[in-house]
């Protein structure tokens, strides 16, 4: 069995969010099916004489109900199951679906072969064009280029249809027959029931003979099999991979293990890593899944990644320090630390803990009864960018103790004073908003002004990581910018940003600020800033009320930053950053 343990997991991170802005950009739309199906449904589709519903299927029944039902061991089934459940090729035949999950086989576990794996897949449901087959493996290279992967490499073939493939069948089974006994034992019994997989066998002694059989394709003196229509459909294929420069190799004796493939068939694989198992990726047309399944005829092509051996390709590479480190960098950002000095304060400690949380920090405090030696330690560690010390003396005083891991430096402010004069600062900065509600910015200055001069007496030296008082400063940059004063308003917005970068309203306020100073690419900057954390500011910007600060030509430079930069996924609902824009 295996685990997915915390440190691999940036890697998964990557793998998932390149996933979904690939999809997007290919408008592929996320679909989430079960992890199990009634077995029938994968006898119909995946073949009763393949390696997978022979043997390696997990299927069960329950105490009560007889129909058995397998755990899934590919996606294709039940996505087309779900497609004509749903009628959804009723709607619009045409259309095409990602999803990502764990799936199960019985098998032998080793390197890069386990039973339960994951895979990214794709299926491009109710079209017969050879267009289509490219766009999924030029889809696949984007998205193993975006992961940094460069060494894998494309193999393509056609198994031609059903027509051909009698054809094609006979001829393996003539040209089988003076090596027959040749064969390993499954083999010989594959001659018959499923000659095709004979070319996948591993066994060295099959593999020597099936190198010697003829090719699908024909080859030079030899007619193929394929007939007019699927060698055609091919020639069209591979037009459009060597238009697209995608570098490939036809590799006659790929065939896949599922019976329902039709003409396109590929894979690609790893070989400088992975050792035998170096299929990272594999796919294919399959033009008669969707009718057996009891809908129309249908062509339709997909293809599945195996994200196990990804990640030890990507392992393989040397960028996947660059990604563990910048996930260890993001989390170290802000985290606090709290010290309790004895026992006696370790109530207290966790008491400050569930404070900053609550305030939008991340906060961890110790509960392995640490000495406080060991509990600096702990904070000393690459991951925490905050101590905050209570010991006796901080209780009495009701003091916060707050030193930067990074500069050293301390600061002490107290706490619970804080809460009382937090609320009466607030309590003037809120008749501020009133009066600014009410249209009347010179009287919500004077109070902003009057809850900053309390602010300021009471803090000697803001906590500039704390967050809190975010707000108040963008309503104050906000009433500023509302009476034209522009500079103060470029003051007070930036002290909000630098105490709230995830606030999203801080830098759009931002934005239409540095607009009226003229400060063009500050304002783009930070509008995308904004953007990037929330969408609506696109919106905020149109409407009636922000036009002052957004004039059309403001805007139309915005929207068209917003479109070199992001793009919607199919389902019209996410908005991913687009990899190809820097
Ligand atoms: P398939 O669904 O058999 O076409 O497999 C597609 C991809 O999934 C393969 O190229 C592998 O990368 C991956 N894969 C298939 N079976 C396993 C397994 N048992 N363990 C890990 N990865 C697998």
């Amino acid at each position: 069995m295996q685990d997915i343990l915390p440190e691999d997991v940036p890697l998964w991170k990557k793998i998932e969010s390149a996933m979904h802005r690939i999809c997007a950009l290919y408008r592929y739309s996320e679909i989430r099916t079960p992890l199990f199906e009634f077995t029938s449904l994968y006898k119909r589709s995946v073949g009763e004489v393949t390696d997978i519903v022979e043997k390696e299927m997990y299927t069960f029944t329950s105490n009560t109900e007889s129909t058995p039902i397998s755990l899934r061991p590919e996606f294709t089934a039940g996505i087309v199951r779900a497609y004509l459940q749903h009628n959804m090729h009723k709607q619009k035949a045409f259309q095409k679906f990602y999803a990502f999950g764990p799936l199960f086989r019985r098998e032998r576990p080793q390197k890069g072969r386990y039973r339960q794996f994951h895979q990214f897949d794709i299926e491009a449901l109710g079209s017969p064009s050879p267009y289509l087959d490219a766009e999924t493996i030029l889809l696949a290279s984007d998205f193993l280029n975006e992961l940094g992967l460069k060494e894998y490499k494309i193999s393509i073939n056609s198994i031609g249809c059903p027509t051909c493939r009698a054809v094609y069948r006979e001829v393996l089974k003539n040209a089988l027959i003076p090596n027959k006994d040749g064969l390993c034992q499954n083999c010989q019994s594959r001659y018959d029931r499923n000659v095709f997989r004979i070319m996948d066998c591993k066994s060295e002694k099959c593999r020597a003979i099936a190198a010697g059989l003829p090719s699908i394709q024909g080859s030079l003196g030899a007619q193929g099999s394929l007939c007019p229509g699927c060698k055609t459909h091919f020639d069209k294929f591979r037009g459009a991979l060597d238009s697209a420069g995608v570098q490939y190799a036809i590799n006659p004796q790929l065939v896949r293990g599922f019976d329902y493939y039709t003409r396109t068939i590929y894979e690609f694989t790893y070989p400088s890593a992975l050792g035998a198992q170096d299929a990272i990726l594999g796919g294919g047309r399959y033009d008669n899944l969707i009718e057996e399944l009891g809908g129309p005829k249908l062509g339709a092509v997909g293809f599945a990644a195996g994200i196990e051996r990804i990640i030890l390709a990507m392992k393989n590479e040397t960028m996947i320090e660059r990604v563990v480190e910048k996930h260890i960098q993001k989390q170290k950002q802000n985290v606090l630390f709290e010290l309790a000095i004895s026992d006696n304060e370790r109530k207290n400690a966790f008491e400050k803990a569930m404070f900053w949380r609550r305030e939008g920090i991340p906060a961890d405090v110790d509960y392995e009864n640490r000495s406080f030696k060991a509990q600096k330690k702990i904070a000393d560690k690459a991951d925490i960018g905050f101590s905050d010390t209570t010991g006796p003396d901080e209780i009495k005083t009701n003091e916060h103790r707050i030193k930067s891991m990074k500069s050293g430096k301390e600061i002490v402010f107290k706490l619970y004073d804080l809460n009382i004069e937090q609320q009466k600062i607030l309590k003037i900065h809120d008749k501020g908003v009133r009066a600014h509600k009410e249209g009347n910015e010179p009287e919500a200055i004077k109070y902003y002004e009057t809850a900053e001069m309390k602010l300021n007496d009471f803090f000697d030296k803001s906590f500039e990581n704390a967050l809190i008082f975010s707000r108040f400063y963008l309503n104050m940059g906000i009433s500023y910018r509302n009476v034209g004063k522009y500079e103060k308003a470029e003051e007070y917005v930036k002290k909000a940003v630098e105490s709230d970068r995830n606030y999203a309203l801080a830098l759009f306020v931002q934005s239409s600020v540095y607009e009226k100073l003229n400060k063009r690419k500050e304002a783009i900057n930070a509008f995308m800033e904004a953007y990037e954390l929330n969408t609506n500011t696109l919106s905020w910007a149109q409407s009636e009320g922000n036009k002052e600060y957004f004039p059309q030509e403001f805007l139309d430079r915005l929207k068209s930053e917003v479109e070199k930069q992001y793009v919607y996924d199919a389902s019209g609902t996410q908005n991913v950053k687009n990899p190809m824009s820097k």
